[in-house]
This record gives structure tokens, sequence and C-alpha cells, in this order.
């Protein structure tokens, strides 16, 4: 059974800078050139190095870049994209790059390196019962968290993700003992980051990228299952677009018309909801109509119905009651030609971008007022457990429509209160502002915490009141029969810490009774 198809290597070789200057043709010339020069920067600094998919490094650097071009994001975005591996593989330091590009590419850039550090452990790929399954959940929840809370600027959070799907565009190069802790860590904090963040089409992806290095015997064996169904499909679908381009021209509506075949990783998901029933998959390919207007996407489903009857209960309007994540679209399963089961989705050109790319299409759409408006009114329909994040996507979006200046500084005070910080083996504990290596230990075990006589923070020593910070590595060193210390809860911040500390001091005396033999 091959492990790797090749369907998935969508990995170009040999790019060079011409790759990514015809994607850059939306920006400025002074921004052009500031992309060229953080290329040069870049490829000087990598130079010499490979990656183990073979040609030389700047080649990964390029591919992150273009992504980041393809979503039209700012220059600066697409420059500290090129520059993202400068800091953390090269000798070349970020003040080097602060004196060079200025603060904000420096920021960017320091900002994937530290996400960098966010990580999965071993450990989890090998869990099994229920509990740890729910212990799973909680850690990896967090660890989405932090990396939101980490990344202050959205445009960190968007090239990491680009760079993360190049990795795993190439992932079949890495050492074998590797591949499926990266292909975990994409499925469960980077796939479910793009999709929160609206970009669709990249979470399908990043899923189907990882699907075989988990799941290889389900994605192989579900390949073979749809293959021949997916080719009769899109066939069939094919025939329906000429159908549906005769009537709604007729009825003046300018459209575009295409076929899509699900996701592979999703249509796994969904297909253990229908007990593998593949027949009971009607968007197994679906029909996507892409209209001018809002008028026109509910005109055009008008005409779909005229066609073919739809299925009762199936007509969805996420035009007027879009999902929490800012998707939009008219969907509706109908009996089309010689009674076959087919979904089709109607939806505007702006909604289309949105729904494949998201936050990011922000950048190129400057909205009309009331946009913003409409937002709220979206939030009112969306569960309490997804309301965080909606409300975040809502400010960004305001903040994104408002102002394009502010980007700049656009920064993410969303856990403002919290701060997450991390084992040497990436354990996260989120904890309060303020919150020192005992608050840390004690979080850990209190057995820990009371035989604590020193913290090493990011490698370097630090005193035990050490105020820490988002994505601080903590490695905590213990003494035997050590006992905590009186002078601890003068910083110690949890009541946890400080509790624990408190009941064991207070069986201890103040001073030794120099009359008592020991
Ligand atoms: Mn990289």
């Amino acid at each position: 059974m091959p492990f790797y198809n090749a369907s998935y290597i969508y990995y170009n070789y040999n790019v060079n800078f011409t790759y990514l200057s015809t994607k850059i043709n939306y920006l400025g010339q002074s921004d052009q050139i500031l992309i060229k020069k953080a290329y040069d920067y870049a490829a000087k600094a990598h130079e010499g190095q490979t990656r183990l998919a073979g040609g030389p490094y700047i080649e990964h650097c390029l591919q992150t870049a273009a992504f980041i071009a393809d979503l039209k994001l700012d220059a600066k975005a697409v420059a500290a994209a090129l520059l993202h591996d400068v800091v953390e593989d090269t000798p070349y330091t970020l003040e080097q790059i602060r004196r060079e590009f200025g603060r904000t590419i420096a920021a960017l850039v320091d900002g994937v390196t530290k996400l960098g550090h966010i990580r999965i452990t071993r450990q989890w790929l090998f869990i099994k019962n229920e509990k740890e399954i729910k212990e799973f959940d909680r850690q990896v929840e967090t660890l989405r968290k932090m990396f939101m809370a980490m990344a202050k600027d959205i445009r960190v959070v968007i090239i990491k993700l680009a760079d993360r799907l190049h990795n795993m565009k190439t992932l079949y190069a890495i050492p074998e003992n590797k591949r499926a802790r990266i292909a975990k860590e994409t499925l469960e904090i980077y796939a479910p980051l793009a999709y929160r963040l609206g970009m669709g089409e990249l979470k399908g992806q990043l899923e189907d990228l990882a699907f075989p290095y988990i799941y290889q015997e389900e994605q192989f064996s579900l390949k073979k299952k749809v293959a021949g169904r997916l080719e009769r499909k899109e066939k069939y679908i094919r025939q329906l677009k000429g159908i549906l381009t005769k009537k709604l021209s007729q009825a003046g509506i300018k459209a575009e018309i295409n076929g899509r075949a699900k996701h592979m990783y999703s249509l796994w998901q969904k297909l253990k909801r229908y007990n593998g029933d593949i027949s009971q998959i009607y968007d197994l390919v679906a029909l996507r109509i892409v209209v001018n207007t809002i008028e026109e996407a509910y005109k055009a489903l008008g005409i779909v119905h005229e066609l073919w009857k739809p299925l009762s209960g199936r007509i969805k309007d996420y035009i007027s009651m879009p999902k929490f994540n800012g998707y939009q679209s008219l969907h509706t399963t109908v009996f089309a030609e010689k009674g076959e089961i087919v979904e089709i989705q109607i939806r505007t050109f702006k909604m289309h971008d949105r729904a494949e790319n998201g936050i990011a299409a922000h950048w190129h759409y400057t909205e009309k007022k009331g946009g913003s408006d409409y937002l709220k009114r979206q939030i009112d329909r969306v569960p309490a457990r997804e309301l965080r994040w909606v409300n975040e996507l809502a400010r960004w979006q305001k903040i994104l429509t408002d102002n394009r200046e502010i980007i700049d500084s656009l920064t993410m005070d969303f856990f403002s209160d919290r701060i997450f910080v991390s084992t040497p083996k990436g354990d996260v504990k989120d904890l309060p502002i303020g919150s020192t290596p005992i608050d840390f230990a004690y979080s850990i075990h209190t057995d820990i915490g009371h035989a604590t006589v020193g913290a090493k923070v990011n490698g370097k020593m630090v005193d035990l009141s050490h105020r820490l910070e988002n994505g601080d590595i903590i490695e905590i060193l213990t003494k035997k029969n050590s006992k905590p210390k009186r002078d601890w809860l003068n910083f110690t911040k949890t009541s946890n810490a400080r509790s624990k500390i408190k009941a064991s001091v207070e069986k201890t005396p103040l001073f030794k009774n120099p009359f008592t033999k020991s």
C-alpha cells in the first residue's frame, strides 16, 4: 500500500523570485521593492541551506510568501513571510532584521518564530481511553488559545498557517518518526484555527494533507470507495451546469458555475455520522453558483427550485443567518435530472472569497458602511460557546473595515487577563497575568511547588519572583526535602499556590526553637 499518494504533492521545484513577483502586482512599486529586498536578505541568510524535500531552503520562504501574496495581504506581511525562518534557522538576529526592515516586520517575524514553539507532544499520539481524550481536548483548546494570545497580530497567525501548509506539502521528506506528531498538530491546532478565521479552503487543504499520516488505512480505503463515484458525479454535474447556465442567463443573471468535490477528510468525518453510507452524502460534488448580488443569489435559488424539486428540510439560508465564522451561502439539495440528489450552493463573489479566505479576505475588500452592524446582528445567532471567537472576529473585521492603518497596530487583547506558558515538554498552563515561576510550579503539582529552588525561563535562570510572560517556556528546578518560603507569599498570584504555601509554612515555625533537640 503506498503510504504517500502523489496527488498530495503540489510542490513546485525550483521556484525563484519570478514566481513571487508575478503575484505581487496588486501592490505599489515601493512595496514591491521592499519585498525584493526581503527576498535578497532571506536568500543570503539561508544561503547553502537545503530542505529535506530537496531544493534550496529559500523555496520554502518563497512558497510561504506566495500564499500570503495570493491572499493579497499587505507588503509587510509578504516580506515577513520571506523572512520568517531567518531568526530561527540562520545566524542573523531579530535586531538585525529590525534595523534593516523596521519594527513591524521584525515583530511579525518574531511572532511567527515564537508560534513555532507551540507543540503537541508525542504522548498524545497514543491516547486511548475517554479520560485521556478529554484531557487531550482540554490541552488542545488551551494550545489554540495560546496560539492566538501569543500572535497579537493576525498577520502572524496567517503567515504561520501558510508556513505550516507548505511544511505539510513536504512532510513526506521529514523523518518518519516525526510525521505523525506534526500531522496531528496540523489537524488539531492549525486546521481548527483556519476554520475559526473563516479560511475554509486552507482548513480543507491542511486536513487533507494531514489525513493520510494519521489515518493511513482509512484514508486509503476512502479514496478507493470514492474514486469511481466521484468521476461519474463530476460528469453529471457538468450536465447540470449546462442546463443552469442557460436558465440563469435567460433570467439575466451572470453567474459562475462550478462543481466542487468535497475535501477527503471532511467527507470522512461526515461519513462517520452516516454510518459509512456514501449514498447519503449529497455534496460529494456540490454545484456552486456564484453571482454578483444578494438579490441575484435569492433569484437563482428560485430558478433552481423551479427546475428541480428541493428536498424538504435541506434548504439553508446562511446569507441571512451566517455561520459563527462568518460563512455565508444559500444551500439547497434537489432532485435533479434523472432524480439524482445534488447539493447546490449559491453565493456572491464577495461571500465566495470570504468562504475561502476568511479574515484574510478583508485586506482587499473595503466594505461599505453598515457592514459591522451586519456582523453585530449575526453575533446574536451564535451559540455561547463560540461567541468569544465571533466577537473577536467581528472586532477584527470592524477594525479592518473602518481603518486600514490600524492593521499595523492591531493587537488582540482577547485573553488580556491570562497568559499562556508551558513546560519544556510543551504542557501548557494558563495563569493570571503577573504570575511567577512559583505559581507555575504549583499549577503542575503541589510537591513540585513545595520543592522549588530555582527556575529557568526560556533557558535562562531567573528569580522566583520573575514575572512570566505569554509564551514563556519554564523549567522548574527542585530539590528533595526543600520547603516553601514564607516570602513567596509576597509575589505569588494564584490562590492555589498561596493556600498551599500558607498551609506549609504554618506547620513550620518561623524560627527554630533553640530548646528542642533536632
Ligand atoms: Mn518555515
